[in-house]
């Protein structure tokens, strides 16, 4: 099955929209290896995560969420959705605070919880063009990026709940599956 679906809305011949991979699917827990060539390819990658989450609507996505395991994210937590944020090999290298707030995700959805994170971090990572780049992140961004560098270790936000309420989404989510594909059927 290929992994990219045409966007209605688009030009066809430019932006892709890719399949976004839902809890429990196990690609979801594969490790991202390092981006090491920042070529045409990569570049079209990242356009079409960048149309595929503001289509969905949400704030960020990992290369994983979408099945291919590279270390890269792509966030705007802009209300404006005007303020694109390509993160390339991301790495926290400061961690201060703490805050809780209640995280969702395209690959989970529909589930809503609290998780406790930094406050603060600063992160060192690459552009889309493999330049260095360092950010000093508080708040929701800050949330943003922790949630989604998880992604690239194979870990999802249900993870920081307890194992009860885990297995109440995985049951959730797999009902809300079935009751698709029956839709479809
Ligand atoms: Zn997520």
């Amino acid at each position: 099955m290929p992994y990219f679906l045409r966007a209605p809305w688009t030009d066809p011949t430019s932006i892709l929209m890719l399949t976004i991979l839902e809890f429990p699917d196990p690609r979801l827990r594969t490790k991202a290896q390092p981006v090491t060539i920042f070529d045409k390819a990569l570049q079209d990658l990242i356009d079409a995560m960048f149309a595929t989450m503001y289509a969905a609507p949400g704030i960020g996505l990992a290369a994983t969420q979408v099945n291919q395991h590279k270390q890269l994210l792509v966030l705007d937590v802009s209300e404006e959705k005007n303020q694109p944020l390509v993160l390339v090999n991301p790495k926290v290298i400061e961690r201060d605070g703490e805050q809780v707030y209640q995280e969702g995700c395209l690959s989970v959805p529909g589930i809503f919880a609290d998780v406790e994170r930094a406050e603060q971090v600063v992160v060192e990572a690459q552009d889309r063009y493999g330049q260095p780049l360092r950010i000093e992140a508080h708040g929701l961004l800050a949330v943003c990026i922790q949630h989604e560098m998880d992604h690239l270790i194979g870990k999802l936000f249900v993870d920081y709940l307890s194992p009860l309420k885990r297995e109440l989404v995985r049951k959730k989510l797999e009902k809300q599956h079935r009751a698709a594909e029956a839709a479809h059927a």
